[in-house]
């Protein structure tokens, strides 16, 4: 029977990467719950709630309920996009520009209270894979597989480097190396739903694994 696979873990340590595979793999439903908290933070930026570092939270909170998050799955590319008061911003929501200021929209309660409401409703019949920070600690708490992944930083950054070069993004290694260790650092230490291990989650550093090596260790503990 179907079940619930939480992965979560720091930034770019390639858990969206695993959880398509896994997806794919066993007919399961894809859930990127950055990508949600992403299209919030492109949502604040496009209504002018954050300029030049000033964030008007309160303005945020009182526009949340016009803010709607939908995925739809798109065939070709084998994954579901997401969507923002109907329209695609998969792309809109990779900038650097965002990754700077999504983990403070995420420190927002509300937005969190917003999104993981939806996420719970997404995941209710099980046959889910979602991925985030808070999946098997606050989103699913009795989901049956739960994942953590590491990865040196330095591992990370050029991972998530190399990502936004190939799609075309003029950014500088350095500032992306800054920009996965200042999340890792205010998910990690925000009030609401920090980033943290959950006690029953197994953890898997892969900064010296394949990504074959890594989907056969998962796939073995997914059999158990
Ligand atoms: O997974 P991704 O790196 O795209 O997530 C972007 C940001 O969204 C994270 O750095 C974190 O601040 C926030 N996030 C979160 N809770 C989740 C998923 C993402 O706070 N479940």
């Amino acid at each position: 029977s179907k079940i619930t696979i939480a992965i979560d873990g720091f930034s770019s340590t390639g858990k969206s990467t695993v959880a398509k595979q896994l997806a794919k793999y066993l007919g399961y439903v894809y859930v990127d719950t950055g990508a949600m908290y992403r299209a919030v933070t492109f949502y604040a930026m496009k209504q002018g709630l954050i300029e030049e570092g000033d964030f008007n939270v309160e303005a945020l909170i009182y526009q949340l309920p016009g803010i709607e998050i939908s995925f739809k799955f798109n065939e070709p590319l084998g994954f579901a996009e997401v969507y923002l008061n109907g329209k695609n911003v998969e792309r809109d929501i990779r900038t650097l520009e965002v990754s700077g200021f999504v983990s403070k929209v995420a420190a927002v309660s509300h937005v969190r209270q917003k999104l993981v409401e939806q996420q719970q409703k997404m995941g209710k019949d099980k046959g889910v894979v979602m991925d985030g920070r808070d999946i098997g600690t606050v989103v699913f708490p009795n989901a049956e597989l739960k994942l953590f992944m590491t990865a040196s930083a330095e591992k990370r950054a050029t991972r998530r480097y190399q990502e936004l070069v190939n799609r075309g993004d003029k950014v500088i290694y350095e500032d992306v190396l800054q920009n996965v260790q200042e999340r890792d650092y205010l998910d990690s230490n925000r009030e609401d739903s920090p980033l943290v291990k959950a006690k029953d989650a197994i953890e898997i550093d892969n900064s010296n694994m394949t990504l074959d090596e890594q989907f056969d260790k998962i796939l073995n503990l997914v059999k158990i």
